[in-house]
């Protein structure tokens, strides 16, 4: 896997570093509440799984999956619900937590939706941000790292469902995709 890896943008270290950040973050802005967690599969799952760790309040947590990129490398900008959320969410807090944001497309779409249910707050926390590929003004409450239009996998991105597993991000070699 690691020969298929041009460079190594967030350690391992860099990444839990970040992540017990946002999490100490969170913690504070939530005193006194239980928001749900609601993680978008699968890129999110291993941030997710850190994150929690290092959230000190009560949390709840549900899944959600959406239409991704498929085996591509582009958004396709279409947004279709796999599965969706269990948890009753009118009057909750909820965060929304993503892999990475592109276009932020994924989220305007999830924030319309979940608006529709009467929560007390949406808030979006993403270990990525892609600033320059945003297509829409998008608000982002809680970001790890800012990174190029490069495309990344690792910690639960992946491309063709692989790399999901690397403990770090990187940028994929071009051949690989090409
Ligand atoms: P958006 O709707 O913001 O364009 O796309 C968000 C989703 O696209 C992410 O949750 C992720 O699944 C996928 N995505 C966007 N950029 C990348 C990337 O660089 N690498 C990988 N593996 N997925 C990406």
């Amino acid at each position: 896997m690691r020969n298929d890896i041009e460079k190594v943008l967030k350690t391992k270290e860099e990444i839990q570093d970040m992540v017990k950040l946002l999490g100490e973050q969170i913690s504070k802005d939530y005193i006194g509440k239980i928001p749900v967690l609601i993680c978008i599969l699968k890129g999110g799952i291993v941030f997710l799984s850190d994150l929690m760790k290092n959230i000190t309040i009560h949390v709840e947590l549900d899944f959600m999956s959406l239409s991704s990129y498929g085996d591509s490398t582009k958004s396709s900008g279409v947004v279709r619900i796999k599965k969706d959320i269990d948890v009753d969410i009118s009057n909750r807090d909820v965060i929304i937590v993503e892999d990475i944001v592109d276009s932020g497309l994924t989220l305007k779409y999830l924030d319309e939706y979940f608006m529709q249910h009467n929560p007390a707050s949406v808030k979006i926390c993403t270990l990525l941000d892609k600033p320059k590929a945003h297509k829409i003004d998008i608000k982002i409450d809680y970001t790890g790292f800012e990174v190029g239009n490069e495309f990344v996998v690792g910690y639960g991105l992946d491309y063709a469902q692989k790399y999901r597993n690397l403990p770090y991000i990187g940028i994929l070699k071009k051949e690989i995709y090409s």
